[in-house]
């Protein structure tokens, strides 16, 4: 969503963010500034980033790629005007796998940038280094021979930046993987989560005795990104063997698609449900979800039936499906509830607050849902 596909490598769909272009325009305007000639300053800055993007590109590559050598499921890598991001459907399951996979981005910036170092050494002539210095602390007086050593420079601080042991950065993981080949994984992941959180405070203590906007802004994002990884572990222990069988709504209403969408605003408003399969003798057809009817509400009124503004494609599960798994997958898809689907019959709904009741059980009581495995 919000994406376009630029390429597809070894099975990854390789996509660039529309909000992107941004990031050029913002270099345009940052390089361009103050030059003697701003155009070429301009130019400049929209080839340095693009170029940058393609190491950016390569770090999320490498992760992914030993990531699927051990076996985990990569969905996509998205390119963002901030930086990429590679999403993982599933994450390698052992410690070991999980320090090379982190370790793979780094390592990957750290070699791109150490070899345009050295071809910089070779072609880079001598007299061009202070104004190269020049250039990089005051951003002016740019020249196109600066490129290669502007992108050896940012490559290698791409690789040192995204070490520093807090996630949402690769040292996070690094940490954690290091922390769980001695402990429980859970244990492993919360000292990771607070040595991050406690990094994000630094930070950002830092940043607003110096003024400084962009590091309060980075502390902000480590601290969120940290909070994140710490919940979302807890999550999957606390599911970890539970199935969709156990926990999803039964006796949901459904509506047919020749029904009028007042039916399912009735419905909505006289008990707990807030998205409806549409059912055809017993066979799903489509799901109407709360935001669904609100849109179509609003644009056709209450006499349209359901069938014109039901979703016809959506994801469904089986009552033997890996709750946690399906937790990932309606997170990702931004869902509320997944229809339950067996042999082609309809048995009800899985919702946000199935998993949040199901989760809330077993934080009180670890052996109340047992594992089934
Ligand atoms: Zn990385």
């Amino acid at each position: 969503m919000g994406s376009i596909r630029l390429l597809t490598i070894r099975g990854i769909p390789i996509r660039i963010h529309i909000t992107f272009p941004l990031i050029l325009v913002w270099a345009a305007f940052q390089y361009g500034q103050g030059q003697a000639d701003w155009v070429k300053g301009a130019l400049f800055g929209v080839a340095f980033t693009l170029l940058l993007f393609i190491g950016v590109l390569l770090h999320e590559l490498a992760h992914s790629l030993v990531a699927l050598r051990f076996g985990a499921r990569v969905r996509e890598i998205v390119l963002f005007p901030l930086g990429g991001v590679a999403q993982m459907e599933s994450l390698p399951e052992q410690p070991w796998q999980e320090l090379l996979m982190a370790l793979a981005g780094p390592a990957t910036s750290a070699v791109v940038g150490g070899a345009l170092g050295v071809l910089t050494l070779f072609f880079f002539p001598l007299r061009l280094w202070l104004g190269f210095f020049r250039a990089l602390g005051t951003g002016l007086g740019l020249r196109w021979g600066y490129l290669l050593p502007y992108l050896a420079f940012t490559n290698l601080l791409l690789a040192g930046f995204n070490l520093i042991p807090a996630f949402p950065m690769d040292g996070g993981r690094v940490l954690r993987a290091l922390l769980a080949t001695a402990m429980p994984y859970g244990r492993a992941t919360a000292i990771a989560v607070a040595v991050g959180q406690g990094l994000a405070w630094l930070l950002g203590l830092i940043g607003l005795l110096g003024g400084d906007v962009v590091l309060i802004l980075v502390a902000f994002l480590v601290y969120t990104g940290a909070s994140q990884e710490g919940r979302m572990v807890q999550m999957k222990l606390a599911l970890a063997g539970l199935r969709v069988g156990q926990v999803f709504s039964r006796g949901v209403q459904a509506v047919s698609s020749n029904d009028p969408l007042g039916t399912a605003v009735d419905m909505m408003l006289g008990g707990f449900q807030a998205d409806f399969p549409v059912c055809e003798e017993g066979r799903l057809v489509g799901l109407v979800t709360r935001a669904d009817l609100l849109r179509a509400l609003k644009e056709y009124g209450p006499n349209a039936p359901v069938g014109r503004v039901m979703r016809r494609e959506f994801p469904t599960v089986t009552p033997e499906d890996d709750l946690f798994e399906v937790h990932e997958r309606m997170t990702s898809a931004g869902l509320e509830a997944v229809p339950v689907v067996e042999e082609g019959q309809f048995l009800g709904l899985l919702t946000r607050q199935d998993l949040n009741e199901a989760y809330a059980l077993v934080s009180v009581r670890p052996g109340l849902l047992r594992p089934r495995v």
